[in-house]
């Protein structure tokens, strides 16, 4: 909700463009250290987060070599690729900055497994094992079951597109063959299912206790039931409770149709949290413009189509994404940061930025595209200076790193937020000393 009137001029501390994981993070750690923080953006891209909290996973992508040990793949990665954003970082803010994002969401229902400090893999939709750090705790039990194999019942539904037992079970049979399938007919539907309906339908008892009734039939031999990742948008752990009460076995989720139910939760839970801790929002709008002033400060319009509010900040965190989220955008030129046009890191030219083949194990140059920063995640100009003492940048937006090949997306979204509010408090306390000296 956004909790403003339009046609107003606000001012701030700091402000958070971007709504992605990267935005919502920065804009949480902000508010837990009382800075006064707007944030704008379209929350749209978060729908699609598949709720997975990846470290790192791959390195190097070339070889997509797996890693059991995060921590390790880090250092390795630094060592070779020092331009990585997690160079820029400590082990021990990565992990504070973990901490921080799954304590939070833990207090407000969404709780995370951490698999000891190590990666751990988790059966996706799509019938593939997804290494990844820290899973939904609705995911949990899917770890296990894929770790030891056990026999499972996949439940899909019908009308749902995306999501299909019997193909999961086949593409697995080799490495998995205890797995079972059953379709079924949710409850209350017919016709095509839709995710977020289904979701919300199973916060009802009498729908899950429905459902339960259906699968119950199907348990024969079975250890663990399996199910799109649909259980809820509000009270998921309840809907398991009351689900492995109700078929007496242990229930998991299945992540990866999109747009995902477990990244819709995020959002909800971003939304409406964010406003209660101070911040200012304005969600489903963009930033217009972007100005420096002469004074330093940085001036916005922001709307929908058309300005609605003019936001005066001291300080920003750029989180606008790469060009899913519209913070790159690339003509038949260039590829150009699309607010304050920073100087953007790409290849030389436009037929350097993919390789011959589009399926190349090591990916394409573009996918390392972006914002070149210093040690305090401030852009660079040109001349390889900050561009602004207070602009910092933070998320897929960096340069110099893969985040769908390496799987370190939200790690990395999550961690440099934190860097990048860090670096703000630091310099803001560096100023209020020098002014109280001076
Ligand atoms: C399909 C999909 C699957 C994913 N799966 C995983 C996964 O398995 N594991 C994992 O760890 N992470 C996953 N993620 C999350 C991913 O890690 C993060 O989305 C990614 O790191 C990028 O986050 P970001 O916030 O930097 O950018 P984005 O998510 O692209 O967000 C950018 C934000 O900036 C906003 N913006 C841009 N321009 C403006 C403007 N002018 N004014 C206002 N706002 C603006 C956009 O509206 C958007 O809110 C997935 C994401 C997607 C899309």
């Amino acid at each position: 909700m956004n909790n403003h009137t339009v046609n107003e001029h606000i001012q701030c501390r700091l402000m958070v463009i971007g709504a992605g994981m990267a935005g919502m993070a920065a804009t949480l750690f902000a508010a837990n250290r009382q800075i006064d923080t707007v944030q704008v953006g379209v929350t749209g891209e978060i729908n699609f987060a598949s709720g997975l909290l990846d470290l790192l996973a791959v390195h190097p992508i070339p070889s997509g070599t797996l890693w059991d040990n995060p921590r390790e793949a880090v250092r390795r990665l630094v060592r070779e690729a020092p331009d990585h954003p997690y160079a820029r970082l400590t082990m021990d803010r990565i992990e504070s900055a973990l901490e921080e994002f799954t304590s939070f969401l833990k207090k407000v229902g969404h709780p995370y497994y951490f698999h000891s400090g190590r990666n751990s893999q988790v059966l996706t939709a799509v019938g593939t094992a997804k290494t990844t750090y820290a899973v939904p705790l609705s995911m949990h039990n899917g770890s296990i079951a894929y770790k030891k194999r056990l026999p499972c019942l996949l439940v899909d539904f019908e009308g749902l597109k995306g999501f299909s037992g019997r193909q999961i079970a086949e593409t697995m049979k080799r490495q998995w063959p205890a797995l079972r399938h059953v379709s079924l007919g949710f409850p209350d539907v017919s016709g095509e299912a839709y995710t977020e309906h289904m979701a919300r339908a199973l916060e009802t008892e009498s729908i899950r206790a429905q459902l339960a009734d259906a699968v119950r039939p199907y348990l024969k031999g079975v250890e663990m039931v399996g199910l799109p990742a649909i259980l809820g948008i509000y009270r998921t752990r309840d809907i398991i409770a009351f689900l492995e009460d109700a078929l007496g076995l242990p229930v998991f989720e299945i992540p990866g149709i999109p747009p995902s139910i477990t990244g819709l939760r995020l959002r909800e839970v971003f939304e409406d949290q964010l406003p209660h801790r101070g911040v200012r929002t304005f969600y489903q709008k963009r930033v217009l413009s972007a100005h420096i002033q002469k004074n330093g400060s940085f001036l916005f319009a922001v709307g929908g189509g058309e300005p609605e509010v003019r936001i005066t900040a001291d300080a920003v965190i750029l989180a606008t994404g790469r060009f899913f989220g519209k913070g790159l955008t690339a003509d038949h030129r260039e590829i150009r940061e699309a607010l304050f046009d920073l100087p953007v890191f790409q290849p030389d030219c436009r037929g350097q930025w993919h390789r011959r083949a589009f399926l190349n194990p090591g990916g394409h140059p573009i996918n390392q595209c972006g914002l070149e920063t210093d040690e305090q995640f401030r852009p660079l100009s040109l001349e390889k200076k900050p561009v602004h003492h207070h602009l910092y940048a933070a998320g897929s937006i960096l340069a110099h790193q893969d985040w769908i090949r390496q799987k370190c997306g939200s790690g990395l979204a999550i961690a440099t937020a934190h860097a990048a509010v860090a670096a703000f408090e630091r310099a803001t306390d560096n100023e209020i000393d020098a002014s109280a000296t001076g």
